[in-house]
């Protein structure tokens, strides 16, 4: 920024400060305060710091995998990014972790006596076994639910690939809520049509958008179920074989995946610190996930919350704030598949018995913010609700509770932390999550910076007066 712009600036503030002091009913305190978070959006918003940061991540490392090369890379560019901006205690947090591998892209096909054969576009989804060496081929039965399996059972089932095919439902307002409503399918689809002699399952794609984006995510076995292997197919592709079906209902489907799981692998949560003046032993927590699926660059998922956990803390740096309390960055390893970066913080946190005030997460994709969910008692709920006020300028307007970010949600039975999540404008948030569009290009500096600087507003307030 040139001078005459700091000398704008600068005016700019001060004439803010003598509107504050007219406004009726408005402290000192609270002047300052929202001069403060004033600030703090300013130096969000004329900064290119972060966005840089998650291009790097996104393009030079990409895709990261917990147990993957690319995820190991991620936590040693944490490792460099937490001691470039100056914190303390910069560590490595050791975790075992799964590792599954895709291998080689995978190859599917429908084939039709009617409609001839074409290619389909599907993705291995998490954890799944591999088919056997030459794929499998094999009629498929469309079903919208567990019900209707269990209705056909196994004498249409044995022998056939389960096809997956319930949209979410469109009526709801969050997003987050149509993926729950169709979840299920993708997670346990596998052990359900297993229990009737499937041979494989696949699964429409999480998402409201009508695309060819064929989306992953994690799903389940169990020991007591033969393990088939599963993929996720893109809506479009899902309408069409559903389509195709109703005309040839004797159409098989091919699909050949090299997936495979290895054991456990070491892996890290990557930990830094900005040291509390007065309560260093208070600690108030922020961060996301450094680990995404190995399909995209993992920008919305959650490269884009782990730089803004960053980015909140050198907000705060750059206004010259010295925490009363101990502001902790983690970016935990391993959401996607089995938490274990998160268990393992939890663990430590219970062993050591370490002080949590808040533990604020950023997974809900670099948009637009809107406000902050989470678990907390009535009473720390009544002071983060009375400052709703100092976000309202900048589109926060939620401060509910509700759902906690996934790796903070360990901390509840081991501290009586705030646990948040700040939430943004989700609408297009599953058209990029968990597939290869969720790339850097996607991320809109602005939006991206907003949520930063509403992590740093919040971490400021917390730390200014507890809760
Ligand atoms: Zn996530």
């Amino acid at each position: 920024m040139s001078d005459t712009n700091n000398n704008t600036m600068k005016k700019y503030y001060l004439s803010i400060l003598v509107v504050l002091s007219f406004i009726p009913g408005l402290g000192k305190s609270q002047n300052i305060d929202s001069l403060t978070i004033r600030n703090i959006y300013s130096e969000a918003l004329t900064s290119n710091i972060a966005y840089e940061q998650l291009r790097y991540l996104c393009k030079n490392i990409g895709g990261r995998i917990a147990g993957s090369p690319q995820s190991l890379q991620a936590v040693e560019y944490g490792k460099k990014l937490f001691t470039e901006a100056g914190l303390e205690n910069v560590r490595l947090q050791e975790t075992m972790v799964r590792n599954w591998v895709r291998g080689p892209k995978e190859n599917a096909y429908y084939m039709s006596e009617v409609f001839g054969s074409e290619f389909v576009n599907i993705l291995a989804l998490g954890t799944s076994v591999g088919t056997p060496k030459d794929g499998i081929t094999a009629r498929v039965v469309e079903v919208q639910n567990f019900d209707e399996l269990k209705t056909l059972g196994e004498d249409n089932i044995k022998g056939k690939i389960v096809f997956f095919n319930r949209s979410g439902d469109h009526r709801y307002i969050n997003p987050g809520s149509a993926y729950g409503s169709a979840a299920d399918q993708r997670v346990y689809g596998a052990i359900e049509a297993a229990k009737y002699g499937a041979v494989g399952v696949i699964v429409r794609s999480l998402t409201l958008a009508s695309d060819y984006h064929p989306h992953t995510g994690v799903m389940h076995y169990v020991d007591t179920i033969p393990r088939i292997p599963a993929a996720g197919i893109s809506t479009k592709d899902a309408d069409k074989i559903s389509e195709l079906l109703k005309a040839d209902p004797e159409l098989n489907f091919y699909f050949k995946m090299e997936c495979s799981e290895y054991p456990d692998v070491k892996s890290y949560n990557v930990i830094g610190e900005l040291t509390g003046t007065e309560f260093p032993e208070e600690i108030i927590l922020v961060g996301g996930h450094l680990d995404s699926w190995d399909t995209g660059e993992g920008a919305h998922d959650d490269g884009a919350g782990v730089i803004q956990a960053l980015e909140s803390i050198r907000l705060i740096k750059s206004l010259g704030i010295k925490p009363r309390h101990t502001i902790r960055i983690v970016w935990f390893m391993d959401e996607e598949i089995a938490q274990r970066g998160a268990r393992t913080y939890a663990k430590e946190v219970k062993e050591k018995n370490e002080k949590h005030i808040a533990a604020i997460e950023s997974d809900a994709g670099g948009f637009s913010p809107d406000g902050f969910t989470g678990d907390a008692s009535d009473e720390k709920f009544a002071k983060l609700k009375e400052w709703k006020e100092f976000f309202r300028p900048y589109g926060i307007y939620k401060i509910e509770k509700g759902w906690s970010g996934v790796d903070v949600s360990f901390l509840k039975d081991v501290c009586d932390a705030a646990l948040m999540e700040l939430i943004t404008d989700s609408q297009r948030y599953f058209d990029f999550h968990h597939s290869p569009a969720d790339v850097f290009e996607t991320i809109n500096r602005r939006e991206m910076q907003l949520g930063s600087a509403a992590l740093a507003g919040l971490i400021y307030l917390i730390d200014k007066y507890g809760l």
